[in-house]
């Protein structure tokens, strides 16, 4: 009987890393899952716990990281990813950036495995050249509110590359933008689960600032696709995994009310957060010419979707 392969995922009970486990699973893998719960939630993972190829250990993985036996792959995914969580737990999420990434990056090389990073668009911060192609620096404000989710997760792209240069550790980043769909948290108070919730209940959609900046919006099984076909590529240098299907917030409120149809919503505006992007869309050409990825899920099927499993789970 061949031996499954094992894969560590952290942050595995979140919105991304349940849908990697779920995939992994699938994929023949044995997953250990790494979460302290934070924003995780057992609910996104009690369809695996009976599975006897997936564990979870419950554990902040700023704190040393103990698995026992062998490990072949790391997905460093746990962090506090959107901007209500980050701003709130500013602390924890620069730990889990800098600290988590350097014990993951000690079990990667203690046990030879392959290691990827969960980035962000955030690295390009509020970006001055757009769309956002690899090899732009970015515009961040390292004091601001924002500072300490962005600077975090430079860090850990830098942590990253100087663990594969000096330790010859087998690496992947990817740098995932706004990304949405079933899993996300109704109240963790990033635009999708906010407008969705909103329009559902009948309640104003909050616009914040006059809703013209811009975002791009990738279903998650594209986003899923795109992190498991970078792992097993051999492309070490960062890639931007996203739908570059861009949207004002103004025009992406009207869309989420008219998909839902039913609801009694409008719109109301609210002040814009400190250091909020104006504009960001990925360019996927480098996506393409390594993985051959790019998404297929349009934006009304996603919504669709996304819409369903909070009516389900909310309504
Ligand atoms: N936003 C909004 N209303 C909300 C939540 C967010 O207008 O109820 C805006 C926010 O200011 C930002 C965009 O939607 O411009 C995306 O915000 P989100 O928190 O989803 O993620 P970000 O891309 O900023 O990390």
């Amino acid at each position: 009987m061949r031996r499954r392969k094992v894969i560590v995922i952290t942050g595995g009970a979140g919105f991304l890393g349940s849908h990697l486990c779920e995939r992994f699973i699938q994929d023949d893998y044995k997953v250990v899952c790494i979460d302290n719960l934070i924003t995780g939630s057992m609910d996104n993972i009690k369809g695996l716990l009976k599975n006897k190829h997936f564990d979870f250990i419950k554990h902040d993985v700023s704190k040393e990281i103990k698995v026992p036996g062998a490990v072949h792959y790391i997905l460093h995914f746990a962090s506090l990813a959107s901007p209500v969580d980050y701003l709130k737990y500013p602390i924890p999420t620069l730990k889990v950036g800098s600290l988590g990434a350097h014990n993951t990056l000690g079990l990667a090389k203690a046990k030879k495995a392959r290691y990827l990073i969960a980035s962000t668009s955030e690295v390009y911060g509020d970006p001055q050249e757009h769309p956002q192609k690899e090899d732009y620096w970015g515009h961040v404000n390292p004091v601001g509110p924002r500072g300490c989710y962005d600077e975090s997760k430079r860090f850990q792209e830098a942590i990253t590359m100087a663990y594969h240069r000096y330790h010859n550790i087998d690496t992947r980043i990817v740098r995932i933008f706004n990304t949405y769909g079933p899993r996300m948290r109704v109240n963790d108070g990033r635009v999708v689960p906010n407008f969705i919730h909103q329009a559902l209940d009948n309640r104003p959609l909050t616009v914040y600032g006059k809703g013209k900046q811009t975002r791009s919006f990738c279903y998650v099984d594209d986003q899923i696709e795109g992190i498991v076909q970078l792992l097993h590529s051999k492309y070490t240098g960062p890639v931007n995994i996203g739908n570059p299907d861009e949207f004002t917030i103004l025009d992406f409120a009207k869309l989420v009310i008219k998909t839902i149809g039913e609801t009694k919503s409008k719109v109301i505006y609210e002040d814009l957060p400190v250091d909020d992007p104006l504009q960001r869309q990925p360019d996927i050409a480098l996506a393409w010419k390594k993985l051959k990825w790019k998404p297929k899920v349009s934006i009304e099927e996603g919504l669709g979707y996304t819409i369903e499993w909070f009516k389900q789970k909310y309504v």
